[in-house]
């Protein structure tokens, strides 16, 4: 008989996958003596099962009826009775957090009798029907889709018939007819009477938790996240405690420290005689946490240690929810804390400090791809400009943005490419999609666990809450007597609160200690080394800064891009014979020499891998059809100058039906091989020069897009001529290392011939992921891929993270193949995937030697490539 519930006793925190992350961790809370109410999980496997039938299997409900019983007799309540009434909660809780993003149903059980019970036991009319009225308005908008506005209308409504402000201003009274009201709604919606049956209420809550796995909302955030479609929500049901008794009863939401910057101190809020909901949406703006000593001290106390207790034994920030009746403490959830990549980075490193994690845990905990948000710039306020607002800094980093006003508007900016700020009074899980396409998260109302800032801390956005200067209407919000309309500009300091008007200048990010710290230790545990891809001074320097141990790729096309340098690569390429080639490239040579002199400096002691010419010559040439145009119109005024047709005929001769696969490469030089020689003596000049003053040089020549093993060959013994030639004349000596990249299929097939010529292989993840494929790069993002990774055709871009089924088969054979030639041969990968770390995970288990990076990328190689290691210690 397959199991479905599980007690809270009979589960642990390790179990998420079959009781979800709230459902296990209120097991562990209940196993280490915590206080938790009483209650039962459903497994995910439920809910997959729901989907098959869309109903809760019979042997699940039957479980749950003996279940219930048990509950009963640990409350000494009875679930439906009015004498002795046990109120029931049904929460969702996926494998890892979603927050509000599915379902939850509170005060199941009551009814018309209960209510009354309710009433007499609690000596607290309003209570009881403040419960009930709260439930008929929950269960009718999670259960039967009625839009909770209906609810909230008549809300409303009896609010300004009694002129009160806020919802405690209603009386028990009031609340009665409000139910009345609202069982008018939920007939006139569903055309049937609130069920007053508790079991039939407690059975459609189930189904509904189950059903909002999969509706939009979660979606959208699953798809963000990247969380698989098919693990299912498991159900936690729970005897009811209220936090809204009176002015001892309260709820609120913690964290062990403080998840915006790491900051080891008593964080949190709480509102007191309210009901969870109203802290988590924001709705109240609570009160922080350090009040409730003043307000409930031996609480307090208690929860000082309840946090003690939790961190010791989880040995990770938490973040707890905590209701307190009549008061008594109880706890209702917690998990691992999500934080900012400042946090996570200052924690990790502060815990290694306090003995509670080792350094290899510390280096696991932070994932690699938040530090860019930490390598990203802030606000350069030199000019001294004011906010023209505060409020509370939920999630750090500068964002400037056209403001909006709705979440679909967000999303339409977004997609036309603007960069927007998404403001709201508060945010709901269904502005999820505006908060993913938006660049910051404004709120008026919510606290720091409010629903915005939870959900913005998660994606590493820019979000400042409860900001309440700020006077928001449909199209415009106001300060005082000034507005900013719709499609203004602001810009947002989520690390410290302020609100700017138009767009701020930014400063580049400066890296804390622990970031350092936490980097060093990366290094001490990686194998992979971990270079940069640079092809300037600035990037060089950069690179080095960032950690970088030399440079795996530099493009020396860049240099020939650069608008005073364009003319003399026309010249050359417009060269009517090798002389005149020769000649074009002796101007070349000097500015080379002097750009390579500039990166041996920058890099001084450490290797530079210099990749000679690789595009298509006609990329450095006017496009044909700006050519076409002028020529047609010259000839048309009959004043053609010879200069241009000439440019024409060239350009049309050089044009391609495929410049991917085209004339590139080392293919250029095979034809002409005064540009390599010219380069390579560039190099060797810049070399020695850099030499006899005392900047200790490593050069390494790569070959680009090496098809034939004799290319390389050829190429080789051109490159080695040309080097000692140089070496010779200055009577130097300087070690020739030289190598070339894998960027095509035969070359992976043949690598151990190619082996014979290189020093080492650099893998152009970026051309051998295309043509293994038979994509071009440019025409698949921009037309086909996202389609294909929608329909999951493909599960990732395989540009982005390196295609190990495909793509990696050949790297893997390349490696042995060219190992076997070489047993000792350097090898590395210089494409975009070389700082994705799943792909830096994928070169580690491949035995490569090192990664290629751009420059802000090599911090995050740098953890990954310790990840890696210590995932992967059995390979090592
Ligand atoms: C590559 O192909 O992966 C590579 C690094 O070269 P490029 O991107 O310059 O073609
Ligand atoms: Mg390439």
């Amino acid at each position: 008989m397959k199991k479905y519930i599980y007690f809270f006793n009979e589960g642990n925190a390790k179990m998420k996958d079959l009781l979800g992350g709230k459902g296990a961790n209120l097991c562990e809370m209940s196993r280490i003596g915590l206080p938790v109410p009483p209650g039962f999980v459903f497994t995910t496997e439920t809910c997959i099962d729901y989907f098959k039938d869309n109903k809760t299997p019979k042997e699940a409900d039957n479980q749950m009826i003996d279940a219930l019983k048990k509950i009963e007799e640990q409350t000494d309540k009875e679930f439906g009775s009015s004498k002795k009434p046990l109120l029931i909660s049904v929460r969702s809780g996926a494998r890892v957090s979603m927050p509000g993003m599915m379902d939850t149903i509170l005060n199941v059980g009551l009814n018309d009798e209960v209510v009354k019970g309710i009433a007499a036991l609690t000596q607290n009319e309003r209570f009881a029907y403040d419960a009930y009225r709260r439930l008929i308005q929950m269960f009718g908008n999670v259960v039967k889709n009625i839009p909770i506005e209906k609810f909230e209308e008549q809300l409303e409504k009896i609010k300004k018939d009694k002129g009160a402000k806020n919802d405690v201003d209603l009386g028990a009274e009031d609340l009665r007819n409000l139910i009345e009201k609202y069982k008018q709604v939920y007939k006139k919606e569903t055309g049937k009477n609130f069920p007053q049956d508790p079991l039939t209420q407690l059975r459609s809550a189930r189904d509904a938790v189950f059903s909002s796995w999969n509706n939009k909302r979660a979606k959208v955030y699953r798809k963000f996240h990247n969380i698989p479609e098919d693990w299912g929500t498991a159900a936690v049901v729970q005897a009811m405690v209220f936090g809204n008794l009176g002015p001892t009863s309260g709820t609120g939401v913690g964290f062990t420290r403080d998840p915006a910057t790491g900051e080891k101190k008593i964080y949190g809020e709480y509102l007191l005689n309210a009901q969870g909901e109203d802290v988590v949406a924001g709705i109240r703006t609570p009160k922080p946490l350090s009040q409730l000593k003043t307000d409930l001290p031996d609480i307090f106390e208690e929860l000082l240690r309840v946090q003690e207790k939790l961190e010791k034994h989880y040995k990770d920030m938490q973040d707890f929810e905590f209701t307190i009746e009549n008061g008594k403490l109880y706890m209702l959830q917690t998990r691992t804390a999500k934080r900012t990549a400042q946090a996570a980075v200052k924690i990790a490193v502060d815990m290694v400090e306090e003995r509670v994690i080792d350094k290899r845990t510390a280096v696991m905990r932070v994932d690699p791809h938040s530090l860019d948000q930490l390598l990203h710039p802030h606000l350069d306020l030199s000019s001294g400009e004011q906010p023209i607002a505060h409020g509370l800094p939920a999630s750090p980093g500068a964002a400037s943005g056209k403001i909006v006003f709705t979440s679909g508007e967000a999303k339409e900016a977004a997609d036309r490419g603007e960069s927007v700020i998404l403001i709201r009074p508060e945010t709901t899980p269904e502005d999820i999609h505006g908060i993913v396409s938006a660049k910051g998260v404004l709120t008026s109302r919510g606290g720091m666990t409010s629903h915005a800032a939870v959900v913005a801390r998660g994606m590493g956005k820019p979000c400042i809450v409860g900001c309440e200067q700020i006077k928001i209407g449909p199209d415009k919000f106001a300060v005082g007597d000034k507005e900013w309309k719709k499609g203004d500009v602001i810009t947002l300091d989520g690390a410290n609160g302020n609100v700017y008007s138009g767009a701020l200048p930014t400063l580049p990010p400066s890296l804390s200690n622990e970031f350092k710290q936490l980097l060093k230790w990366a290094d001490e545990i990686r194998y992979l080394g971990v270079m940069a891809n640079a092809d300037n001074k600035k990037d060089a320097s950069k690179a080095r800064e960032l950690g970088a141990e030399g440079i795996g790729l530099c493009r020396t096309e860049h240099m020939f891009l650069e608008k005073t340098r364009l003319p003399v690569v026309q010249e050359m390429i417009l060269a009517q014979n090798t002389d005149e080639r020769k000649k074009a490239l002796e101007k070349l040579l000097e500015v080379q020499q002097k750009d390579f002199y500039d990166i041996f400096e920058a890099m001084d002691g450490l290797p530079v891998t210099i990749r000679l010419l690789d595009p298509p010559l006609h990329e450095f040439l006017p496009s044909l059809e700006k050519l076409l145009v002028e020529v047609t119109k010259e000839e048309e005024q009959g004043k053609v100058s010879p200069e241009k047709k000439k440019l024409l005929k060239i350009v049309r001769d050089l044009s391609e039906k495929n410049p991917m696969l085209g004339f590139r490469g080392c293919r250029l030089a095979i034809v002409y091989p005064e540009i390599y020689e010219m380069q390579t003596r560039a190099i060797y000049e810049a070399a020695i020069k850099a030499k006899n003053n005392g900047i200790v040089v490593k050069p390494e020549i790569m070959i680009p897009l090496v098809s034939v093993a004799k290319e390389l060959g050829i190429l080789r013994a051109l490159v080695r001529k040309t080097a000692k030639e140089v070496l010779d004349k200055h009577k130097e000596r300087m070690q020739i290392k030289i190598g070339t990249m894998i960027e095509l299929p035969r070359a992976a097939l043949t690598a151990d011939e190619i082996a014979n010529y290189a020093d080492f292989f650099s893998f152009g993840t970026n051309d051998l992921t295309q043509t293994t494929f038979g994509f071009s790069r440019d025409d698949a993002e921009g037309k086909f891929l996202p389609n294909y990774l929608d329909k999951k055709v493909i599960d990732a871009d395989p540009f982005v993270s390196i295609d190990e089924a495909g793509v990696g088969k050949l790297i893997k054979m390349t490696v042995e193949l060219g190992r076997r030639t070489k047993p000792q041969l350097k090898i590395g990968i210089c494409g975009e995937q070389g700082g994705d770390p799943k792909s830096v995970d994928f070169c580690n288990r491949s035995g490569l030697n090192y990664v290629s990076c751009s420059p802000f990328r090599v911090p995050i190689a740098r953890l990954s490539a310790a990840q890696a290691t210590i995932k992967n210690k059995n390979l090592n």
